[in-house]
């Protein structure tokens, strides 16, 4: 369909020119309509459209003459193009008309064209070429060039990630399903256990049913209250509540009591074999010289662990399953083990605990779970999931693997995220530099871009290191249309510009903060006739030279000074606000200091924790760390920006996005964060390899 062509109308009476029908010409999927359409306002503003009859031969051509795929069949029609513009810049006149548009965008749907133009394959002729070319770096056509590629790109992203979600759950009835997420509270959430949350939560809503949320508390050493608090929090940010909320610890009553049934009935025995050798003798298939201790033994040994006794804490206790099995998972693990830690919430009730293999898939039965998603590196781990279950004779949950969420650069191990927070090399668990929630959160993702991204990722079951730039691509295309923009200036940088016929008194005015998005409300921007602009854009210029002062018009270079150094001190120029800003080919950011004033800003760049893309188990944290991992730049920017609080997200023109990490105020510089937009600058590891 054709979108937006009907309100094209109003706008083109207001003149404006052939770029607006490109934005016919984008639609260009529905050829025929589209061209319709093209020639229908073509005759009704002829001199803005440059239509006159000998338009339509080339209509004719862009609708017929590039049906067939076959290379030879559309030679004959490049060739056709390609006669006609030896002696012509234009298929029509002196300048760019309708005929060129429609030529241009049906080329442009033909995929052998844009294979051959990509490789530069001037064979096809140098003329179409040559024009193609020079019409493609015309701004409206650049501007439906990209918005072309970007809607290509969206519907590669589409398709790929499609029917990753198709994928149901079996044996999963409408208002049954039960799923569950059992974090540890043993860290913050990073963004693996945001897929897992996530997708617990898909399925539980896909089915109509029920998320549990469960604290896997079975390890006192490592859990605290701090923890749970902020895991409860993070999930709140996701837009996850839970059905329910439960502990293992809730369970432990329970737990103890069938682990004394097992003892009962032989299906399990307490071992006090040294931690390595029993590690090697499962390895080897060799039994415990305990496991064929009686139950009486195993009943004493085990009050023994569970009073604590110095006995008692040489013991674990073990299941009884298969120490010749090929499944390593099934020989003998271990069920229960001792800790004198007191518990976060039971304090010191309890000496013994269970293993999360023997706590999970007994309290998963018993909280009615139907469907255990698990990460697949629990793979093994499944038959003995079902081995526990059948020995005590509980409900069967079916078990649903899916793979683990890995970026590079990036490690998302508890223990690691822990040993920087305790290092000192970051600040806290929400580090911009952490692949916490609320390290990326700070960094400036999104939760819808954090949701999007996952959900995309959805229950593929490849397990590969994804790079940053997809999720960080996503996020820019969510923050781009409600950021407002402002100006800031690298501070180390700045070149005087001085306007001759510039306002003598400065004053202020008001322009939108989006020019895309009026809802984002004006800005004040400060006029007069001494600005900065920076090094860069100033060693650029030449004396004559018309360029844009973006959001305010043109002026014409009259003087650009050097010290001895070439380095340009100062630039004199007159405003020209007549002239047209889409001819000009540099827009530059400037600020003037009156008469508001300027605002001093830190912006923090980052890079990358660890410089190896992937940390093996092996690798000694400690020889991988990026030696410089925060870049500080100092900028000023204009005088909107004091008015920033924590957390709001905005562009500085010609530099990218910005979160606000710390407002401006009499005590602090206001602290700006770099958001990566995914593109390989961005996301590289700024540390050479
Ligand atoms: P660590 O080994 O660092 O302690 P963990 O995976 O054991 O992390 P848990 O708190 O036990 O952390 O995890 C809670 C849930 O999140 C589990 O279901 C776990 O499988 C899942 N999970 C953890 N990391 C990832 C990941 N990178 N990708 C997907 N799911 C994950
Ligand atoms: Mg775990």
């Amino acid at each position: 369909m054709l979108n937006g062509s009907k309100a094209l109308l109003p706008r083109l009476s207001l003149g404006i020119e052939i770029s607006s029908s490109i934005n016919i010409l984008e639609l260009f999927s529905d050829k025929k309509e589209a061209v319709e359409i093209c020639l229908e306002l073509g005759k009704k503003f002829p001199e803005v459209l440059g239509y006159s009859d000998s338009v339509n031969k080339w209509v004719d051509l862009a609708l017929n003459g590039f049906k067939s795929s076959k290379f030879p069949d559309l030679q004959v029609s490049f060739n056709k193009i390609d006669e006609h513009l030896k002696l012509r810049t234009f298929l029509i006149g002196n300048s760019i008309t309708l005929a060129d548009a429609i030529t241009w965008a049906a080329l442009k749907s033909v995929p052998v064209w844009n294979k051959n133009f990509k490789d530069a394959n001037k064979a096809i002729g140098s003329e179409i070429y040559r024009w193609f070319a020079y019409l493609g770096a015309q701004e409206p056509f650049a501007r439906a060039q990209s918005m072309q590629q970007e809607e290509a790109a969206k519907l590669k992203e589409k398709k790929k990630d499609q029917g990753s979600f198709e994928i149901g759950l079996e044996n999963a009835e409408m208002g049954k399903v039960v799923t569950r997420f059992p974090p540890e509270p043993s860290g913050y959430l990073h963004i693996g256990h945001a897929k897992a949350a996530l997708l617990n939560e898909f399925f539980a809503k896909k089915y109509q049913g029920k998320l549990l949320l469960r604290f896997d508390d079975t390890n006192p050493t490592k859990e605290k209250c701090e923890f749970e608090e902020s895991i409860i929090e993070d999930l709140a940010l996701l837009g996850i509540k839970g059905d329910s909320l439960s502990h293992t610890s809730d369970y432990f009553d329970q737990l103890y009591d069938l682990a004394i049934k097992m003892i009962q009935a032989g299906l399990a025995y307490c071992d006090d074999t040294p931690l390595e050798q029993m590690r090697a003798e499962r390895f080897d298939g060799i039994p415990s010289k305990n496991r064929d201790n009686s139950v009486e033994e195993n009943l004493r040994r085990f009050e023994e662990m569970k009073q604590g006794t110095e006995f008692g804490l040489t013991n674990c206790l073990r299941a009884k399953i298969d120490m010749k099995a090929n499944n390593k998972a099934l020989r003998d693990p271990v069920m229960y083990r001792c800790n004198l830690t007191p518990h976060h919430r039971v304090d010191d009730k309890w000496k013994i605990y269970p293993t999360y293999d023997f706590a999970c898939p007994v309290v998963d039965s018993i909280e009615g779970v139907t469907h255990a998603l698990r990460t697949d590196e629990y793979h093994d781990r499944n038959d003995q999931y079902y081995w526990f279950i059948d020995a005590l004779k509980l409900r069967k949950p079916f078990i649903w693997d899916y793979s683990r969420l890995s970026f590079i650069f990036t490690f998302l191990s508890k223990r690691k995220l822990t040993w920087f927070v305790n290092s000192g090399r970051v600040t806290g668990w929400d580090d911009p530099r952490f692949p916490t929630v609320r390290g990326i959160r700070r960094r400036g993702m999104t939760v819808d871009a954090l949701r999007e991204y996952i959900l995309m990722q959805g229950a593929s079951k490849n397990a590969v290191m994804l790079e940053w730039d997809k999720i960080w691509a996503v996020n820019k295309r969510i923050i781009d249309p409600v950021s407002p923009r402002y100006v800031a200036l690298n501070k180390e940088n700045l070149c005087k510009v001085i306007l001759t016929d510039g306002p003598k008194e400065a004053y202020t005015s008001k322009v939108p903060r989006h020019k895309k998005n009026t809802e984002l409300g004006e800005k004040e921007t400060s006029y007069s006739d001494h600005l900065f602009i920076e090094h860069e854009d100033a060693a650029t210029l030449e004396v004559s030279e018309e360029i844009t002062l973006m959001d305010w018009g043109n002026v014409i270079i009259e003087d650009v000074q050097r010290e001895s150094n070439n380095l340009v001190v100062q630039v004199i120029a007159k405003l020209h606000l007549e002239g047209d800003f889409k001819k000009t080919k540099k827009k530059l950011t400037w600020l003037s200091p009156d008469p508001a004033e300027l605002i001093s800003v830190d912006i923090h760049d980052y890079d990358y924790l660890i410089t190896k893309k992937k940390l093996e188990e092996e690798d000694n944290l400690e020889d991988c760390l990026t030696p410089v991992t925060e870049f500080v730049t100092h900028a000023i920017g204009d005088a909107n920006l004091a008015s920033l609080q924590k957390g709001d997200i905005i562009q500085l023109e010609r530099k990218g996005f910005f979160i606000c990490d710390r407002p401006h105020s009499a005590e602090s510089r206001l602290q700006l964060i770099t958001i990566p937009d995914g593109k390989a600058k961005s996301i590289g590891s700024k540390h050479a390899d």
